[in-house]
């Protein structure tokens, strides 16, 4: 168990859950990265339940001490949460680590982390006899069919004490109520895209970090790491992708990065419909963290 413990419910929830599955739980909370590992190669963890920046940061951690996770430790199943990420990362882990990686979610309002993917890893069930789920139009409020994106809302159908009535979590999704090749009929819901207050509106587009994740991921010369910086030059809104180039497209040559550059332009353009610079930065630069990654950096004084 490598969410945090404490109030965050990312912890003991997963812990109990874990426990009553019949599973030994390692309560090894985030951070002490070498530790963790140690103890994933002497105890033969089978599953890791964490943020995917931090899987990302402990895969990193692991190879600079010698140790492939794919290889050289048990480690099977990934149980990831607690941010937005997308199916691109959930493919460069799974090959990477050898492990397959399960998308899960939660609050702390609703009661924890409680829905998760089936076998089938083809969006999140939510148990459809413990919440109702409603997708909205996050603007009007009104509820949109299932297929369109929107803001998520909840009704909790059996908590005691706290009662939640169309609750308003703020994360943006897609319901999906298709039946699930595993045959649960409970409705599904695509992966979280982002936050409405996540959601940066650059020169009137509605852009999420994700879908820069979405492109990125996409680029095999540049990185995992990225960061967004969004500025105000007079009255323009700026928007700056800075990326790590991957280590085996890292050269001196700079008409080789100029061309790199280019692309990951170009296809950021395409698919944010908003101009976007992109500064390549060497691997190993940016800021990593530990808990939920903060790749967005605003400096418009609005
Ligand atoms: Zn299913």
């Amino acid at each position: 168990m490598s969410y945090g413990y404490g109030l965050f419910t990312g912890g003991l929830g997963v812990h109990y859950g874990a426990e009553r599955v019949g599973a030994t739980v390692l309560p090894t909370s985030v951070g002490n990265t070498e530790r963790q590992i140690e103890l994933m190669q002497d105890l033969h963890t089978t599953a890791i339940a964490c943020t995917p920046s931090y899987l990302l940061h402990m895969g990193e951690v692991a190879e600079k001490m010698g140790v492939s996770i794919k290889n050289d430790t048990d480690l099977r199943i990934g149980i990831l949460g607690a941010e937005p990420w997308s199916e691109q990362m959930r493919g460069r882990l799974e090959e990477w680590l050898g492990i397959r990686a399960y998308d899960i979610y939660g609050t702390s309002e609703l009661s924890g982390p409680m829905f998760t993917e089936c076998s089938e890893q083809q969006g999140i069930h939510i148990w459809g006899d413990i919440a109702l789920v409603e997708v909205v139009d996050p603007e009007t409020g009104e509820a949109l069919p299932p297929g369109e994106r929107g803001e998520m809302v909840v009704t909790m159908l059996q908590k005691e004490a706290f009662p939640l009535v169309r609750y308003r979590i703020g994360d943006i999704t897609v319901l999906d109520e298709e039946p699930c090749a595993c045959g649960r009929t409970h409705p599904r819901i695509r992966r979280i895209q982002g936050r409405v207050d996540d959601m940066l509106i650059v020169r009137g587009i509605n852009v999420f970090p994700s879908q820069v994740e979405h492109v990125l991921l996409e680029i095999p010369e540049v990185g995992r790491h990225f960061q967004i910086v969004i500025d105000r030059k007079g009255a323009l809104d700026t928007m700056l992708v800075r990326v790590e180039v991957s280590e085996e497209a890292f050269s001196d040559k700079i008409t080789e990065l100029m061309v790199i550059k280019k692309a990951v332009e170009h296809r950021l353009k395409t698919t944010l419909n908003v101009a976007v610079g992109v500064e390549l930065v060497e691997p190993g630069t940016l800021p990593r963290f530990e808990g939920k990654s903060k790749k967005v950096v605003d400096r418009r004084s609005l």
